[in-house]
């Protein structure tokens, strides 16, 4: 299935062809089960998950990703961006929560967990806040910013063998 790319021609900073790009250098599985990445210049949904949630720091989120139960189809939405930096690591880091969720299973979870109890680096300050969002972040500096792996060296090592099975593939994402 092909994925969609929405409402991206309301901001000029990136092309669907680029996006498209940067999600097909993925291993195929991460992103086959993503339907939509879709562009909300209205952050309406963060409004909308901040009030459901009444969780105020819904409001200052890059990004979300949803997945719907019934239909099975997992949607990533991102915010407005002010660089095409920002803009690439929202994008991994929110197919990063998808893999977390939907593409490993329980027991690599659980090694996840795990791991986090014995390694106490991290690649940047939302990282620390739990391990969806260690993951996710993580899943993004070994897309989009290699060095940074440099202060959890061994969950990168987790992401390369066990995440994206391929030894030694750091180039490949730099
Ligand atoms: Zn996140």
């Amino acid at each position: 299935m092909r994925v969609a790319i929405v409402n991206f021609s309301r901001q000029n900073l990136v092309s669907p062809q680029e996006i498209m790009a940067a999600v097909q250098r993925l291993p195929q599985e991460h992103y086959a089960k993503i339907k939509i990445i879709r562009y909300d210049p209205e952050r309406s949904l963060a409004l909308e998950m901040a009030y459901i949630n009444n969780n105020p720091e819904s409001l200052r989120a890059r990004g979300t990703y949803l997945h719907d139960w019934e239909s099975s189809d997992s949607v990533v939405v991102i915010y407005p961006f002010k660089t095409r930096d920002v803009f690439f690591h929202t994008l991994y880091h929110e197919i990063g929560h998808h893999v977390f969720f939907r593409v490993l299973d329980q027991s690599l979870r659980d090694e996840w967990f795990a791991l986090r109890r014995v390694e106490k680096g991290f690649v940047s300050k939302r990282a620390r806040k739990d391990a969806r969002e260690d993951f996710a972040e993580t899943y993004s500096c070994l897309c989009f910013r290699c060095r940074l792996l440099n202060h959890a060296p061994q969950k990168a090592d987790f992401m390369l063998r066990k995440v994206f099975r391929r030894v030694p593939a750091a180039r490949r994402y730099v």
